[in-house]
């Protein structure tokens, strides 16, 4: 290669894959039983584009993920896997598609699949979530304020560092006093955490986090085998 072409040889952002192995994802995408619920072609209309909050913070389109679908666009699909699909927040503003479309759902399929492959992509992109996802699954309740420290998520820019430190003050510029406290978290009962641990073992769940995370499945591992074995289960 010569001139501007050699001088700014771009490189790939993901690694190339063969084309049967991208026919074969998108065939995993279209096998899962919500997918024909989710998508009845496209208008093309950007109804869904409007309403997507995502798509004013990022290079990212709802109306792109339908119309990659609907054209069954096995390359863009592959593309979309590896990048758009971590852009979309699940919020589900774009189920105003008038024509009955769920971006955010095949968005959803798509990155089950992308995990359930283990790729790259879903790794890269669960790799800051790794403490949000022990503390839930670990014990069945929500991030509590106090989590929000900057070594704990790095991914999140400079300003972690500055709201973490003020932290209990900003809690109590909230108005309900219930809001004033950086500690409080949801009680989950043994029972609960029983039925969501067998739920996450029997479903695969547990499995999926091996595929992204080994030293994270470990340890979750760990914690919920030995409260089932304390109320008598075996698995
Ligand atoms: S679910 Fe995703 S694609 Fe749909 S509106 Fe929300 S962020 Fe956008
Ligand atoms: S709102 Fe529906 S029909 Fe319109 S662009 Fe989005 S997916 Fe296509």
């Amino acid at each position: 290669m010569t001139g501007i072409g050699a001088a700014f040889k771009l490189e790939p952002k993901y690694p190339e894959v063969p084309y049967e192995e991208k026919a074969r994802l998108f065939a995993e995408i279209k096998a899962d039983a919500r997918y024909d619920d989710y998508l009845y072609g496209c208008y093309e209309c950007g109804i869904c584009v409007a309403a997507c909050p995502s798509a004013r913070y990022y290079d990212f389109s709802p109306r792109r993920i339908a119309q990659a679908a609907a054209r069954e666009d096995v390359e863009l699909i592959f593309e979309q896997i590896q990048e758009d699909i971590w852009d979309c927040s699940q919020c589900f503003s774009c189920l105003r598609c008038p024509r009955g479309n769920n971006p955010g759902g095949i968005i959803t399929i798509m990155r089950e699949v992308a995990v359930n492959n283990g790729l790259d992509s879903a790794r890269e992109a669960l790799k800051g979530y790794t403490r949000i996802i022990y503390k839930i699954m670990s014990t069945g309740t929500q991030v509590s304020p106090d989590m929000l420290q900057a070594d704990a998520f790095p991914d999140w820019g400079p300003t972690v560092a500055a709201t973490s430190e003020n932290l209990e003050l900003w809690r109590r510029a909230l108005p309900p006093d219930t809001h004033h406290t950086t500690k409080t978290g949801w009680q989950i009962s043994t029972k609960t955490l029983v039925e969501l641990y067998l739920i996450w073992h029997k479903t695969g769940a547990l499995d999926l986090i091996s595929e992204l995370d080994e030293g994270l499945h470990s340890l979750l591992e760990e914690v919920m085998e030995d409260l089932l074995e304390e109320e008598g289960y075996e698995l």
